[in-house]
């Protein structure tokens, strides 16, 4: 049973927003007030502060918020005119709210008051400070008013607030595990990846080969994955004529998202966002008849999207990243059995690394949408009709699908139980329509495809992310980039370990050796580090008795196998 929902939640977020900004006015008489949003997990406020404050500061301002808590003052909204909240803000020489109310285009505005606090603001609110029970401050970092650089630098502070105890509780847990097992961090220490900032760019991501080994065993199972399950493979180049992402439509929806072209023998090239128009133009290449579809192309796609460099965040929020796309060309009646189809081959997927808890929404018609009203109404339910005949639970986000179609979004939650976004589902009319991607039907006429975007784990980058984060970097077995690890007590055993090495690689395990010549207490502590799943140690009595002593990641017990007792245990871990 839900006892609040989301939007409940917002409100009270974004009062503790009020109460926060109201202590810290306090505090530091002469603070002049940005905006104090709730946000995904909390709120946050921006304040232009006479004095500079830092994180120590925040226990103190909690303590000013908690007085105000505990007076129980009432939030008062008050309709009244601009005018008049132009000359309040004045007098309280409030610069950034006069900048906002000047945007306002109303001639009457609200604002909330609690004691003799007052800020502009649509509500809703809480009915009193009192109700805030459960909240946290978290952060302060530095904020460009609006986001904008050449604008003052403002002082954010951050913070969450929840209705109960235990989920206040367990959100503070969430975040200490995060920083701990931050992909940022890890990516480091277990030579993942990197990002050259300086050198190469901002957002423009390096695969170590750690971390690229990884990733070629995500896309070899995808590749061999979506071959046996009816797609066939395309590839498909980086850049292309202006002119196609104008028929696409990407020029006047999307283009801010896009880098600027670039001139090629007086042509405007652009390097590409998204992969479709290139399927649709290898779709095109040929007449297909009714008989043919679906017909599901797949490609591990690089896109390049422009992102702010504020938002950039380690392999979270990129530049330049690869989905697992594919589209999906059929009839309308096809729909529901590929919706079908595809909701199986998600939780597959995801199985297979390991995610098991999903969160799903199914988002409906906008208010502004093209393509026509029988066609929403069919793609809606086949998507709800497949949910259901899944037994997924779904939410229904009313009026969120894109303009072009109905959507599945499909969020995973990790071992510390966030969530993160993941799958997609798009069912589209707008593209075929743009290019006349057609399909010759039984009656002979040529009939509108239609399109079905969908990326199972998203963006490689962004997923693999969230598989370090998930496993804090301990991968499981079929992942590791370094399975088995050989440690010789001392150098006298390294031809022993050199063959154990050579019998494990002819198995296909990926496996190294130390031969540092560093004690073996060393060489333990390094490759628990590197977080190895399976440590191989070799001394005299293993080497006299042609044994080896195993170590798993985790244990601190070694047991003693034959080599190929050994060699059967790791295959069968793969099966
Ligand atoms: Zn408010
Ligand atoms: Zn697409």
């Amino acid at each position: 049973m839900k006892l609040h929902n989301s939007q409940d939640l917002e409100t009270l977020r974004h009062s503790a927003a009020h109460i926060l900004a109201s202590a810290v006015v306090e505090l530091y008489p002469g603070t002049k007030l940005g905006i104090g949003p709730a946000i995904e997990n909390g709120f946050y406020y921006d304040f232009d502060l006479p004095v500079k404050i830092t994180e120590e500061d925040l226990p103190k301002i909690e303590q000013k918020m908690l007085e105000i808590i505990q007076k129980d003052y009432k939030f008062v909204r008050q309709e009244i005119d601009k005018q008049e909240a132009i000359k309040i803000f004045k007098e309280r020489n409030e610069i950034y709210k006069l900048e906002l109310l000047n945007e306002i285009p109303e001639e009457k505005v609200s604002i909330y008051i609690h004691n003799n606090f007052l800020d502009l603001c649509r509500g809703p609110h809480i009915t009193s400070t009192g109700q805030l029970k459960y909240f946290k401050l978290l952060s302060i970092s530095g904020a460009y008013w609006r986001g904008d650089e050449k604008n003052p630098q403002l002082t954010r502070i951050y913070g969450t607030a929840f209705f109960t105890k235990e989920e206040l509780d367990n959100y503070l847990y969430q975040l200490e595990e995060a920083k701990k097992r931050d992909h940022r961090k890890l990516g480091k220490e277990l030579d993942l990846f990197e990002i050259f900032e300086e050198e190469f760019g901002s957002g423009l991501v390096f695969w170590l080969p750690k971390g690229a080994i990884i990733r070629k065993i995500i896309e070899d199972y995808l590749r061999d994955f979506h071959l046996k399950n009816g797609y066939q493979i395309v590839y498909t180049p980086h850049i292309a004529k202006s002119t196609l992402w104008e028929i696409s439509g990407h020029l006047s929806f999307y283009s801010e998202n896009m880098f600027s072209p670039m001139d090629v023998e007086g042509q405007k090239y652009i390097i590409k966002p998204m992969n479709c128009p290139g399927h649709v133009l290898i779709y095109k290449s040929k007449l297909h008849s009714y008989k043919e579809l679906p017909i599901r192309f797949f490609e591990l796609g690089t896109v390049y999207r422009y992102e702010r460099s504020g938002v950039l965040h380690g392999l979270m929020r990129v530049r330049g990243f690869t989905q697992d796309d594919a589209h999906i060309f059929c009839t309308p009646e096809q729909v529901e059995t590929e919706i079908l189809k595809l909701l199986d081959t998600v939780i597959v997927v995801l199985n297979k690394f390991g995610f098991k808890e999903y969160n799903i929404k199914l988002s409906t018609r906008p208010e502004k949408y093209i393509g026509e009203l029988d066609k929403w109404e069919l793609a809606e339910n086949a998507l709800k009709t497949a949910l259901e005949k899944k037994g997924l639970e779904y939410d229904i986000d009313p009026g969120e699908g894109v303009f072009y179609g109905p959507k599945i979004d499909l969020k995973i939650k990790d071992a510390i139980g966030r969530l993160w976004q993941c799958s997609t589902i798009q069912v589209d009319f707008n593209l075929p329509q743009r290019f006349e991607v057609k399909y010759r039907d039984k009656d002979g006429q040529d009939k509108y495809v239609i399109m079905i975007h969908r990326a199972l784990l998203g963006s490689l980058e962004r997923f693999f992310a969230v598989l370090v984060e998930n496993y804090a970097g301990v991968f499981p077995f079929w992942l590791s980039p370094v399975q088995v690890r050989i440690l010789p007590i001392s150098d006298k055993f390294l031809e022993y370990s050199q063959k154990v090495l050579i019998e494990l690689q002819k198995n296909n395990f990926r496996v190294d050796l130390d031969d540092s010549g560093t004690t073996l207490q060393y060489k333990i502590r390094n490759a628990i580090s590197q977080k190895i799943p399976y440590l191989v140690i070799i001394g005299q009595k293993e080497q006299q008795e042609n044994k080896i002593s195993v170590r798993q990641y985790g244990s601190e017990k070694t047991e003693v196998y034959n080599l190929e007792e050994f060699i059967n245990k790791l295959k069968s871990l793969l099966e």
